[in-house]
């Protein structure tokens, strides 16, 4: 007999049909995200679930019995309650390395929109407000030859530094935990304490999972380190940053200007003063949402989910729980 799962999220026909190959399936099939106690009912008898946030925790698990494996469509995995995963023998799966390319770009245009005021002059146009003789008022500051500092030179992070490097003639520097040797010779990345990286670099960009550890690491006292030039890029996760402070330094010119693409809250309500602020890019959440990619994703998430049901060790259990 196949295995029943939940598929909370849409996904491309190809992907449908390879799920239904496998398994049972019943699928969410809309755009929003399935309310809570839609998703405790529409469980109760599954042995997969594919989804992409979400809280996967304990209670879950108490109406979900027969629960054996979680995929996740999404490389960052914050919302699984390891520790109970790990408790009940839950295999949880995440999906690294095929988005890596697509959220670099986005990192880039980031950088380039917010250094070039891409957007806010894509406005002075529309508005009218282009005259002959504009001049300095246009002025935005150079991305080539500046120094980026990359917080989590991980997959992606590596992926933004051979851009930076190699792309734009930058000087790169990172923070781990750890270091890189590989990195530091293959990209000539440099590494530097956390306090060293802000107060050196002209680009900060964060790029750490969510986690205990990194939850609000960028702060007040960090965000104060860094250069009034600086420009602050999070593609990352909301909540690694504290956002009444980063509101206040661009408000205060204590930092020159963002680029996000993720937030405390999503989505981010349209009054938010975040948006308020002619400095700041804001997008949806958008770092790996290209079609390729997207595809990509969703066909190594039911690959994984696949791979658990039948006994197999899926190729991408995240690391805390292999
Ligand atoms: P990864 O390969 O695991 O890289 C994460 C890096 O962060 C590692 O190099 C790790 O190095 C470092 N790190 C972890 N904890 C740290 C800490 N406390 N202080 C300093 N560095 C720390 O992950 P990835 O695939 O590059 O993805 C990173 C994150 O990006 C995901 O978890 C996700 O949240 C986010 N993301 C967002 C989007 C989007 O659409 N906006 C798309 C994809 C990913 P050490 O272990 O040595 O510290």
């Amino acid at each position: 007999m196949k295995p029943r799962i939940f598929v909370t999220r849409p996904v491309p026909a190809e992907v449908e049909s390879y799920l239904q190959e496998h398994c049972e399936c019943d699928f969410w099939g809309q755009e929003e995200p399935v309310p809570r106690q839609m998703l405790l009912e529409r469980t109760a008898d599954v042995q997969g679930l594919l989804t992409a946030g979400g809280k996967i925790d304990a209670e879950l698990f108490d109406h979900a019995k027969q629960l054996r494996v979680v995929s996740s469509l999404s490389v960052g995995y914050n919302h699984y309650d390891l520790p109970a995963m790990k408790q009940r023998g839950i295999i949880g799966t995440h999906t690294p390395y095929v988005l890596d390319e697509s959220v670099a770009d986005l990192v880039l245009a980031l950088m380039l929109g917010t250094a070039r005021r891409v957007v806010e002059l894509d406005r002075y146009v529309r508005e009218g407000r282009w005259q002959r003789g504009d001049n300095e008022v246009l002025y935005g500051f150079d991305v080539h030859h500046a120094t980026v500092g990359i917080i989590g030179l991980g997959r992606i992070g590596e992926a933004i530094a051979r851009r930076a490097r190699f792309g734009f003639a930058m000087n790169v520097l990172y923070h781990n935990r750890s270091r890189k040797p590989q990195a530091e010779e293959e990209l000539g990345a440099a590494y530097r304490t956390l306090d060293e990286l802000l107060a050196e670099s002209d680009y900060v960009v964060l790029m750490t999972p969510l986690t205990p550890e990194t939850k609000q690491l960028i702060g007040r006292r960090e965000l104060a380190l860094m250069k009034p030039s600086a420009i602050f890029i999070n593609v990352s996760r909301g909540q690694n940053v504290d956002e009444a402070a980063l509101l206040e330094a661009l408000q205060t010119g204590a930092i020159r200007a963002a680029g996000l693409d993720v937030f405390d809250r999503e989505p981010i309500g349209a009054e938010h003063p975040l948006l308020q602020l002619p400095n700041v890019i804001a997008l949806p959440h958008i770092g790996s949402a290209t079609a390729k990619t997207r595809f990509d994703m969703a066909m190594l998430a039911a690959q994984n989910l696949v791979a658990g049901l039948e006994g197999r060790t899926p190729p991408n259990v995240v690391q805390e729980l292999q």
